[in-house]
Order: C-alpha cells, then structure tokens, then sequence
C-alpha cells in the first residue's frame, strides 16, 4: 500500500507533517522545546504544523503559546475547556491535524524531536507507525523503572493487541493510521494500545530517554496505578476469566476437602468441630467473592461512562496554523 503515498510525492505536492504536542502546566519548558522542534523543522523536506493542545493548564501555558502563536504561522493552538488528561489531549490533535504524516511528542524534552527526520524516513519507506522504543530513560526513579517494566510485560502476556514494551506515545503515524484512531471514539482510552490496535506496518526506531529539561512529572503513583489498570481493563478481559477460574479453583477444592472430612469424620470420628477450618473457608471464599465483583465492577463502570457517550474534550478555542493554502 505504500505505491499511493509515493506516486503523491512524486507528483510534487509537499509534504505536510502535523506535530502534536499535549501541554499541561508547561511553561519552564515550552520556550526551549519551542527552540529544538524549529531548528529540527528547518533540516526536513516537508512543511510542518505545530498543534499545540492546552490541557487546562492553570501557569502562563496558554499565553506563551499565543506568544509563539504570534510569531509563527505554522503553530496552531487547541484550547480544551479543562484538564482532559494526556490521551485525551492527543486524540483532540489528531483530530485537527492536517498533516500527510502526525508525529505526538511530549512538551518537556523526554522525546527529542531530533529523532523526528529519522521517523520521516521510516514513514516514506512505507511504515505507517514509526514509534520510538526507549533503551534506557534517564532521570526516573528505579521503582518508576521498574513498574514500567513490569506494566509492559504484563499487558503483553494479557491482550492480544502486540503493545511493544517500553516504547511511549512518540510515534509517527501515517495518514491513514491517524484517520483509523479518530474513528476510535472510546472514553477510556489506553493510547499505546489503540496505537497498536490500529496494527498496519510498524517499525521501532531506539532512543535513550532524556529526563525531563524541566517543570515536574504530572504523574504520581495513584496515578500510574489507574494508567495501569485503564490500559488492562481496555485491552484484556482476562481478569474476568480469572474470576472464574478462580471461583471454579475454590469450589473444586472446597469439595474435594468436604469429601475427606466426611471420610476422616467415619472412619475416625471427630472429636473437636471443625471451627477454624469453617472460618477459614468462610473468610477466603468471601474475599474471593469480593475480588470477582470488584473486577466486574472496573468492567461495568468502564461500560456505564461509555454508554453516556460523551464528547471526548470540548474546546474553548482553536486557532489553526496559517497554512499556504494548498494548490
Ligand atoms: N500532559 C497533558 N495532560 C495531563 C498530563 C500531562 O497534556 O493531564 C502532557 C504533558 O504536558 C507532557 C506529556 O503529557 O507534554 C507527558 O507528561 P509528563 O512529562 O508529566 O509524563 P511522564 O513523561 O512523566 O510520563
Ligand atoms: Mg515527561
């Protein structure tokens, strides 16, 4: 399928490449990441757009991106009403890029735009997702290294998405990639894995992960839990296979073991009821009991926010970039 994308570069028309960059509370770095994405723009062969998605930012986010705004005509400025969150964020660019090609990158500097030509060049040799795999990532902290790690290998084993390990949101994706994520309209959205869910040619390219340039990480430890369980819940219904399992587990041992009491109790009687071994049963079938519901209670409430359906994000304002106008 790659014969169409290079018959449209060979007709001349230039390439538009669509840069999304989600923004909540980033005015330490923005000026900076700013600085590194133009000075990359300027050695590609293609024309750029820069989405810049303000995700209800409370510091001067807004106000230095109208600041860039006003000196560069290919920055475009989504403004979503309030704090959506990261994956919304991203889906609220994809939504208005324009670009023959959309690459999502972070605001603070852990994705280097410098790997962005490399991407490009994937892209035109006919990939449609081009994302960048970490070989190490600098400045976190090793128990964030660590569950990352585990995360990863766990949702692997779990879905039948192939979501690759240790690899973020930085990716480039094709025209039609993109075209197929925004037809994806879930509320709960784990984006590594519509990423992947998408399939289509994919090609990893590797990086060393910078820390941060600046500002702090938005994430905590809650909320890497609920990152996690998102991303399980939306690609896997293995926990609620589990449940049965494991209900089908205690129920057959629950049996077997009635079986030998009644045979302990006739051949050798039983002097002292059976009270702990009761409570025991009672308090482990309960938990279990408890954990199952728990489970279809992550499933169902999931089911119930979807119902609703919602709009995803709603804007509070969009200034596109100024484009040359397309002849
Ligand atoms: N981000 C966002 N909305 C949020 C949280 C984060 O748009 O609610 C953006 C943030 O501005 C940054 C990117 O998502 O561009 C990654 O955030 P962060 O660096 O905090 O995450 P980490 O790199 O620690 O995973
Ligand atoms: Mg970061």
């Amino acid at each position: 399928m790659t014969g169409n994308r290079e018959i449209e570069i060979e007709a001349g028309k230039e390439i538009l490449l669509s840069i999304i960059v989600p923004a909540f509370n980033e005015e330490e770095v923005l000026p900076e990441f700013y600085r590194r994405v133009s000075a990359m723009a300027e050695g590609i062969d293609a024309a750029a757009e820069l989405i810049f998605i303000n995700d209800g930012s409370t510091d001067q986010t807004l106000s230095l991106l109208q600041e860039l705004k006003a000196g560069d005509p290919r920055v475009a400025i989504l403004d979503l009403s309030r704090n959506f969150g990261k994956e919304i964020a991203m889906t609220a660019g994809l939504d208005h890029a324009h670009g023959d090609a959309v690459v999502v990158i972070d605001a603070d500097l852990q994705d280097p735009p410098e790997l962005i030509p490399e991407m490009l060049r994937q892209w035109q040799e006919g990939y449609d997702v081009v994302y960048a795999k970490r070989t190490s990532r600098a400045g976190e902290s090793a128990m964030k290294k660590f569950t990352a790690h585990i995360f990863y290998r766990l949702i692997r084993r779990m879905s039948r998405v192939d979501i690759p390990p240790d690899t973020g949101d930085f990716r480039l994706l094709s025209r039609r990639a993109v075209d197929a994520l925004v037809g994806l309209r879930e509320q709960h959205r784990f984006m590594k894995g519509l990423f992947a869910w998408v399939g289509y040619p994919q090609k990893a390219i590797l990086y060393e992960r910078d820390a941060r340039f600046d500002g702090e990480t938005k994430w905590n430890f809650t909320g890497l839990w609920n990152f996690a369980i998102e991303g399980i819940t939306s690609f896997s219904i293995l926990p609620l296979k589990m449940a049965s399992y494991v209900g089908v587990f205690t129920a057959l041992s629950a049996f077997v073991y009635g079986i030998f009491i009644i045979f302990q109790t006739l051949f050798y009687g039983n002097p002292v009821a059976g009270y702990p071994s009761l409570l025991v049963a009672v308090l482990f079938l309960g938990g279990i009991q408890l954990i199952a519901l728990g489970v279809i209670g992550e499933y169902l409430g999931r089911m119930f926010d979807e119902t609703k359906g919602r709009p995803l994000y709603l804007l509070k304002g969009y200034q596109p970039a100024d484009r040359p106008s397309a002849d």
